[in-house]
């Protein structure tokens, strides 16, 4: 185990991980889109509200489109996504049987899916083993001094060559929850952190003070 893997540890033992609510590999990729810039609590009412109003694909295919999107209002960029959505739903009956890919490079040609909804559905749903990075992840990493890296595709590509691949599907689900309520994006908790003895930001922070 290197320096690295060790601080992942204890982020592992100290975090609760993030729970998926839905089972459908369908949903998980629609909650995942919808989950795109916004916050976890309207992701899930959002959510909530778009499968008890569109309970199949087919229907979601098949949805007026201004209809869909007031049903997903309240969510950042819910005109995109809802136009995302529909169209997903088309490409799923059509290409794939109604099945999500659990081929990358098949999701990626999706409308509105890019490199961390493409891993997580393939972590969560195939149980592949690739990283899936948001801006959680991508903070978390940089502020530690795991990566340094300008954004989460750098970020991506970064851990890939420096973490043991067993560890790469538990990075989304526990890094996420650290960073909403440990390593926050305003205001990290640095003072309850279990890894703040590793970490160049909290380093740099005390040297400031000092
Ligand atoms: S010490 Fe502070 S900045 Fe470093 S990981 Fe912990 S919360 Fe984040």
């Amino acid at each position: 185990m290197n320096r690295y893997e060790r601080i992942l540890e204890i982020i592992f033992k100290n975090t609760e991980p993030h729970i998926q609510v839905y089972r459908e590999p369908w949903k998980i990729l629609i909650s995942t889109i919808l989950s795109q810039r916004a916050r976890d609590d309207q992701t899930a009412k959002i959510s909530e509200k778009l499968y008890k109003r569109y309970g199949t694909l087919e229907e979601l295919k098949n949805a007026d489109i201004n209809e869909l999107m007031e049903t997903i209002r309240g969510i950042g960029f819910y005109r995109a996504k809802a136009k995302h959505i529909k169209d997903i739903a088309g490409i799923l009956i059509d290409n794939y049987n109604g099945r999500v890919p659990d081929k990358r490079e098949d999701l990626l040609k999706l409308p509105g899916v890019g490199s961390k909804t493409a891993n997580i559905v393939l972590g969560v749903c195939y149980g592949k083993d690739y990283i899936a990075v948001d801006t959680h992840v991508h903070r978390v990493m940089n502020r530690i001094g795991i990566v340094k890296t300008r954004n989460p595709e750098e970020t991506e590509r970064a851990l890939m060559e420096i973490i043991d691949r067993k560890y790469w599907k538990k990075i989304n689900e526990y890094l996420v929850e650290f960073g909403k309520n440990i390593c926050r994006p305003i205001s990290p908790r640095c003072d309850i952190c279990p890894v703040s003895e590793y970490c160049n930001y909290y380093r740099e922070k005390i040297k400031r003070c000092s």
